[in-house]
């Protein structure tokens, strides 16, 4: 963690950002856990006890955070924006969203130079991408519970 912070406070100083405790702060959520899909509301709640910040600053600071490409900013449609880690190996991956519940998975998926062949895409250039997939997950699926209403 504390190699990846370190990446972070040089990357927003070539840029002329500082990396204050709250950047950090909220940094390290994302980071601490790269599979998951935060919304600002989530990280809001996390640091919120620590290091009194509203929720403007957390908006303000993923703004930056996502500028500088340490993440990624993931918009599935519903209106609520999602932050997610995005390191520099990161396995290109696709998301899959739950109808139901609103769970947010990983997937993994072709790399764009794959999908330039796939698509045939031979006069478009593609160098990034952002796919969503839509569906139920396991548990949505398996619980007869979740089929009455769901929670969001
Ligand atoms: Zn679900
Ligand atoms: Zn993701």
């Amino acid at each position: 963690m504390r190699e990846l912070v370190c990446e972070a406070r040089m990357k927003l100083r070539d840029e002329n950002y500082r990396l204050t405790r709250q950047r950090e702060a909220i940094f390290e959520v994302l980071a601490r856990q790269p599979r998951v899909h935060f919304t600002a509301q989530e990280i809001h709640d996390v640091t919120r006890e620590k290091h009194q910040m509203g929720l403007s600053t957390v908006y303000r600071t993923l703004a930056i955070l996502e500028e500088i490409g340490l993440i990624r900013k993931l918009d599935v449609g519903d209106g609520v924006s999602r932050y997610e880690f995005d390191g520099g190996d990161a396995s290109p991956h696709c998301h899959l969203v739950c109808l139901r519940c609103g769970g947010v998975m990983e997937a993994s998926c072709p790399a764009p130079e794959e999908m330039q062949v796939i698509l045939r895409a031979d006069r478009f250039k593609i160098y990034d991408q952002s796919m969503v997939f839509f569906g139920f997950c396991q548990g949505c699926t398996e619980s007869p519970s979740a089929l009455v209403g769901g929670q969001r």
